[in-house]
This record gives structure tokens, C-alpha cells and sequence, in this order.
């Protein structure tokens, strides 16, 4: 009995160690980060974000590859929010062309670590995409010798 306990013991203590392992790994709390997204953007965050601590701004992935069903629920949710389908086309893609369910954009936080980012995503290879959205970056393309003009807002990829 005693020996059973202890078994047990040691098993809840291996899995606590094993959750606190993956949370303390990198891309960790952002649902789908880890499965879906693109290798190279992954790695780029993770540069960034290195280098983002050296000059003392923190730097976390809010969202990374969504599924469909996720992204076509954000669509409705935005919908409600708004109060209209032209209205929330400004804010999110549907799934058919939404870079994330692609694995190829990022959402970052906080405010301060988005402005850091924009101010060094090129140099980083990571590019803000639209006016409105301080917080969604997509990668520079190969080649490029600069990001790309943001678009106003997510309503012309529809
Ligand atoms: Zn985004």
C-alpha cells in the first residue's frame, strides 16, 4: 500500500514536472503555435524575442496558426462584436485566406513588445501587415529589400 502511494507520488510528480517543461518552452501557451505554424516564422519569433528581452521589452506570441474552425469562429464573433460583416472584414480573414490558419502570421504582445517588434521586424525578417492591427506580423519575403506597405486594414483579402 505504502509502496503503491509512493508509486503514485512519484507519477503525479513526474507529470507536474512534465506540464511545468512544456510551459516553460518557448511557443507553450499559444494554442496551435506548436503544431501549425511555420517552422522559419517560429524561429524568427524566437530570435526576436531573445532579442527583444536583451533590450528589456517582453515579447509574447498571442496567437499563431489557427485552425478553420477557429478562425471561421472568429469570424462570427467578430461579426457580433461589430455589428456587421463590413465591419469585422476590417479586423479578421475568413479561414479560406487567413494567414494564420496558413501558419503564416503571428499575432504579438504587449503593446510595448508590438511597437518593439515593429520597430526591428525587418532587420528580423518579420513585418507588421495592416494599419489597424499593431499586433499581426507576417514574414519578410525572401529577397525582399524592405516590408511591404501595410494594407489599411484585413478588408481587401476577402
Ligand atoms: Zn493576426
Amino acid at each position: 500500500m505504502i509502496a503503491a502511494v509512493a508509486l503514485l507520488c512519484a507519477t503525479v510528480a513526474f507529470v507536474v514536472h512534465l506540464l511545468g517543461g512544456l510551459a516553460a518552452n518557448g511557443a507553450d501557451d499559444v494554442p496551435g503555435a506548436a503544431t501549425g505554424l511555420d517552422p522559419e516564422l517560429q524561429r524568427r519569433f524566437d530570435i526576436a524575442q531573445a532579442a527583444a528581452a536583451t533590450d528589456g521589452v517582453e515579447l509574447r506570441m498571442t496567437s499563431g496558426w489557427r485552425s478553420a474552425a477557429e478562425q471561421q469562429s472568429l469570424v462570427d464573433g467578430a461579426v457580433e462584436k461589430y455589428g456587421s460583416l463590413e465591419e469585422a472584414r476590417r479586423w479578421v480573414l475568413p479561414p479560406e485566406s487567413s494567414a494564420h490558419v496558413q501558419g503564416k502570421a503571428i499575432d504579438v504582445g504587449p503593446t510595448d513588445g508590438a511597437l518593439w517588434l515593429e520597430q526591428h521586424g525587418f532587420e528580423l525578417g518579420l513585418c507588421r501587415t495592416y494599419a489597424n492591427e499593431m499586433w499581426h506580423f507576417e514574414m519578410l519575403a525572401e529577397g525582399a529589400a524592405a516590408c511591404p506597405e501595410m494594407h489599411l486594414d484585413s478588408s481587401g483579402g476577402w
